[in-house]
C-alpha cells in the first residue's frame, strides 16, 4: 500500500503501545497503515516497558504530550494508578488497553470489550438468550464477560485452570453488574458436562497459540454443529479449535477479527474519525499469513 502524501515532520504526533515483551505486536503495522491511509499526521511505535519503568514512562508521555497509547501485558491493571480517569469499559473490566490524552488528562478505556463483541454481533442478534462458556479467567476473559453482560447475556460459565482467579473475576463482575457467572474447572470431564447446553464457546486462554498449534482446549467430539466457536487466539489465523469447529460445520469466529475491532475502536478514540477497518484487517491477515509469527 502506497500513500504519497504521508510524511513524518515536526508536527507528527506520537501514539504507541507499551508492554513487555512487545517485539511481536501487530499494532504498529496495523495502526500506521490506518493513519497513512487517512492522511493523518500520527506515527505509532512500540516500547518495551518493564514494570519498574511504567511510572517514568507515563510521566514522560505526559511531558511529550503523546496523543495516546495502547497498553498490553503486564500493565493492563497496574496502569490504572497513573491515569486521571477511566471510562465505563475500563471500570467494568478493571483493566485498560487504550489511553487517550484529552487536553493533558490521561483517560483509560478498554477497547477489548467492543473488539470482542462486534464479531459476535455480526453473526447473531440474540446474544441475550445465549448460554456461553468462557475458557480462561485472565485479562481477555474479563473483557469477554463484561461485553456479553453489556449485551444482556446472563447465562455465562467460566471454566478455569485456577479457580481462585475465576472467583476474583466473578466477584468483580458481580459487584459491577449484579450478575453472577458460574465457575468450574477447565478439565475435559467438566467441559463435557457443561458444553451440552452451551450455544457459544469462547477460548480466552492461550491454548492453541503459536507454537503450540496442534493443541485445542476442547476435544473435537464435544463440538456440535449448532454451536458458535469463538477463539480469540489470532496466531495462527486458524487455530486447531477453529479448524475442528469448521470440520463439524459449527459457526466459527477467528481471533484476528477481535484484534482488528479493538484496534479500530482505539483508532476512533484517538482520531475521532471512522477507522479504515478493511485496510487494518488486510494488514493483519497479510502479516499473520507471512508465517506463524512467534509472539
Ligand atoms: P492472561 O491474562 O495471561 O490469561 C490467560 C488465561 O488462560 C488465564 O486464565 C490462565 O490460567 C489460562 N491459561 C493459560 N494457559 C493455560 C493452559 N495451558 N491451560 C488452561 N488454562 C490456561 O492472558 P490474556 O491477556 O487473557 O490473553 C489470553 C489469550 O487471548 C492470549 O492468547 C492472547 O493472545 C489472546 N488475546 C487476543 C486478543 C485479540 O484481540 N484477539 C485480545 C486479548 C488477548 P491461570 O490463571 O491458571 O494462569
Amino acid at each position: 500500500m502506497q500513500y504519497l502524501n504521508w510524511k513524518i515532520n515536526s508536527s507528527t504526533r506520537l501514539i504507541c503501545v507499551i508492554g513487555s515483551p512487545i517485539e511481536h505486536s501487530l499494532s504498529p503495522i496495523m495502526q500506521n497503515e490506518a493513519f497513512k491511509s487517512k492522511g493523518l499526521n500520527y506515527v505509532y511505535l512500540a516500547f518495551n516497558i518493564k514494570p519498574n519503568g511504567l511510572k517514568a514512562a507515563i510521566e514522560g508521555f505526559k511531558v511529550m504530550n503523546v496523543k495516546g497509547f495502547n497498553v498490553t501485558i503486564p500493565h493492563k491493571v497496574s496502569i490504572i494508578t497513573y491515569l486521571d480517569s477511566l471510562d465505563e469499559t475500563a471500570l467494568d473490566t478493571g483493566a485498560v488497553n487504550t489511553v487517550v490524552n484529552d487536553n493533558g488528562r490521561f483517560i483509560g478505556y478498554n477497547t477489548d470489550v467492543k473488539g470482542f463483541i462486534e464479531p459476535l454481533k455480526r453473526r447473531i442478534s440474540n446474544i441475550q438468550t445465549m448460554k456461553v462458556i468462557i475458557l480462561g479467567s485472565g485479562g481477555a476473559a474479563r473483557a469477554c464477560v463484561s461485553a456479553l453482560i453489556r449485551e444482556g447475556c446472563k447465562n455465562i460459565t467460566i471454566l478455569a485452570r485456577t479457580i481462585s482467579k475465576a472467583e476474583d473475576l466473578v466477584t468483580y463482575i458481580y459487584k459491577r453488574t449484579n450478575i453472577k457467572c458460574s465457575i468450574d474447572l477447565l478439565i475435559d470431564e467438566k467441559i463435557s458436562k457443561v458444553i451440552k447446553n452451551a450455544d457459544i464457546i469462547v477460548n480466552a486462554t492461550p491454548i492453541g497459540m503459536y507454537p503450540n498449534i496442534n493443541e485445542s482446549p476442547i476435544p473435537l467430539n464435544l463440538i456440535k454443529p449448532n454451536m458458535i466457536v469463538y477463539d480469540i487466539v489470532y496466531n495462527p489465523l486458524k487455530t486447531k479449535l477453529i479448524k475442528d469447529a469448521e470440520a463439524v460445520n459449527a459457526i466459527t469466529i477467528p481471533g484476528y477479527e477481535m484484534l482488528v475491532e479493538q484496534g479500530a475502536a482505539s483508532f476512533r478514540l484517538w482520531t475521532g474519525i471512522e477507522p479504515p477497518k478493511d485496510i487494518m484487517e488486510r494488514v493483519v491477515i497479510r502479516e499473520l499469513k507471512g508465517g506463524e509469527i512467534e509472539r
